[in-house]
């Protein structure tokens, strides 16, 4: 048999490693929706396809629900409730047989056309929780239709082998319903790396190629691929030459990675004895085990919204409490920043539909969110408190701040949620410290204002750079645009840095740029107190800072103030580590 042409596709790498294996092309929602007249005869077929659609949408269900479950380390109550409501819903269900059977559709029609008259039932309603389960009804029907083109949806688990998902888009919440087991690498074809489903994919230690355009309809079910997730490479019909020069690639890089586990237990602190607390980011609990794993210093963000994504609801005080508590304890003694919820732009992207938003990302999102929706903030708050009597270095952040004023009203909730504790004889921290992201130009310019209202600032340069740049962070199309060393966001970062200085607060930062260990001592020379990266990072940046000159990173620094360009930034950062830390370069880029 002649072997098929080795073609090699150029994305934008998301999530370091490289893998080899077959393909598995998810079926994505765009795909045309099957549309054709059925007879009479065909009706009881149609039905059937249904109910095993059905049945077998019931048991993905339930098996997420317990995967959840366990990555979160405690019970699973509640999870994927809603979505099991509507596939139990004998109204809907009904009317869906009722249709097929008088307007001799096949059933993929008409249960979209169904769900959609719900949903918009739903939305028209005045109630946010009501217009919220048009978002369930929706999320629920693509896994029925996924499940009547054929077990697309059922992706992983009947799977023997492990593959390479390739997709047009993956959803965070997707992400993390995920079983790392089934899964080598992600290819998706929208998205940066800054998007959140790439976030997740570092978290989940997955090699990820985002951005490669086309890749669905180039690939397909069942071909060999090489992904090279730090290159953005995907490797069609690899040559058996391609895959023993990646075979040694990925030997040389293990070699690396395995000096850099021997760090684990060294500080980050440079040549010349200039300190740094680096921290990790977690999603989930169940991450905390990589953060000692990684040889980091306690958890910068712990982003708590995953909890509200992977169970596809709001989970209630106890529930949240449970989590929080467990790994404000996992993490003693060190500290953990408990991030508020940060729902809204690519975060539940469906509920921003919902709300008909045309610029989620400017929408409402985050503190916005929780300040129009005090009960749920509080019961947060409350939940972050209680926690906070398991570990005194548990910390609370404000995500979206755009001004003093907003800090002011999160932080009358939070004193509401101390008295009501204490009025109850529950224990918490009194002192717990409230911090601030600082993500918006706003905030940012505004640092003098904030800094004498909070213990300190995490800059989420993630957000900072698409804000100040306006540049969509998820969008691959202006994915070269996004500059995280261009001048305007590095004055912005000098700015709050200086500010937080003033008011004797300390900044970190805790955006993606943290854990690129060719720009750490960048942030370093800006005067950023502690970098939080993603626990697979923490090895790469803590040698790079333990092989330069605080010196070093602060000329740096200054030099970039008189560069006009980020690439020129970005040049003289890479020549530091370069000289500095030459194999790193071979991890990172
Ligand atoms: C950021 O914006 O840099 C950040 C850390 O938050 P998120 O990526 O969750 O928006
Ligand atoms: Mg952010």
């Amino acid at each position: 048999m002649e072997a098929k042409r080795e073609l090699e596709l150029k994305g934008i790498g998301a999530s370091p490693g490289i893998v080899g294996g077959p393909v598995l092309l998810l079926k994505t929602d765009d795909d045309p929706l099957p549309e054709y007249a059925i007879s009479a005869e065909d009706v009881p077929r149609e039905m059937i396809r249904l109910e095993t659609a059905l049945i077998e949408t019931r048991r993905q269900l339930h098996e997420i629900q317990q995967r959840v479950g366990e990555a979160m380390g405690s019970e699973s109550a509640g999870i994927f409730e809603a979505h099991l409501h509507v596939v139990d819903d004998p109204s809907f269900v009904d009317e869906v047989y009722r249709d097929v059977r008088e307007k001799r559709k096949n059933v993929e029609k008409i249960l979209f056309e169904t769900s959609e008259r719900y949903a918009q039932t739903l939305l028209e309603v005045e109630d946010d929780y009501l217009r919220e389960r048009a978002t369930d009804i929706r999320d629920v029907t693509r896994r029925i239709l996924r499940n009547l083109a054929g077990g697309g949806s059922d992706w992983l688990a009947g799977l023997e082998t492990p593959r390479v998902l390739v997709a047009r888009d993956i959803a965070p919440s997707e992400m993390a319903a995920f079983d790392r087991r089934k899964i080598l690498g992600v290819v998706t074809e929208m998205g940066s790396p800054t998007s959140h489903a790439a976030i997740m994919a570092r978290a989940m230690d997955l090699p990820a190629i985002v951005g490669l355009r086309g890749a669905s309809s180039r690939l397909a079910d069942g071909d060999r691929v090489v992904l090279d997730g730090v290159r953005g490479i995907l490797v069609l019909h690899p040559s058996p030459a391609r895959e023993e020069a990646y075979g040694q690639i990925a030997r040389s890089r293990m070699v690396i990675q395995k000096r850099l586990g021997t760090l684990k237990e060294e500080e980050a602190v440079t040549l010349d004895g200039h300190a740094v607390v680096l921290s990790a980011n977690i999603e989930m609990p169940a991450d905390v085990e990589a953060v000692w794993a990684r040889g980091a210093r306690g958890i910068g963000l712990f982003r708590s919204e995953y909890l509200f994504l992977a169970e596809g609801g709001e989970p209630s005080e106890e529930r949240q409490y449970e989590a929080y508590a467990e790994v404000a304890r996992k993490i003693l003694p060190e500290s953990a920043i408990i991030r508020t919820l940060d729902l809204g732009g690519d975060k539940v992207a469906a509920a921003g539909k919902i709300a008909g938003e045309a610029n989620p990302f400017l929408g409402w999102r985050a503190i916005r969110l929780c300040l129009d929706r005090p009960a749920t903030f509080k019961t947060q708050l409350r939940a972050i408190l209680r926690a906070s009597a398991h570990n005194p270095k548990v910390r609370i952040m404000y995500p979206m701040i755009s001004s003093a004023g907003e800090v002011d009203r999160a932080n009358v909730l939070l004193e509401e949620c101390k008295s009501e504790l204490a009025a109850a004889g529950t224990a918490f921290n009194p002192d717990v410290e409230v911090g601030v992201m600082i993500e918006i130009p706003s905030a940012a310019l505004t640092a003098d204002l904030i800094a004498p209202k909070v213990k300190f600032f995490s800059i989420g340069t993630n957000d900072l750079v698409q804000y100040t740049l306006a540049v969509d962070r998820g969008n691959e199309r202006i994915a070269q645009l996004y500059e995280p060393t261009h001048p305007a966001v590095l004055q912005l970062i000098r700015h709050a840095v200086e500010a937080s200085h003033r008011h004797g607060i300390w900044t970190g930062v805790c955006g993606e740029m943290a854990g690129n260990p060719i720009l750490a001592p960048l942030l370093l020379g800006l005067g950023v107190d502690e970098l939080s990266a993603s626990p697979g990072a923490v090895p790469l940046v803590k040698d790079v800072l333990r092989h330069i000159r605080f010196s070093e990173a602060q000329d740096l620094a200054e030099a970039a103030r008189g560069m006009s360009t980020g690439a020129e930034v970005l040049d003289h950062c890479r020549a530091l580590v370069r000289r500095a830390a030459p194999e790193i370069l071979e991890l990172a880029e």
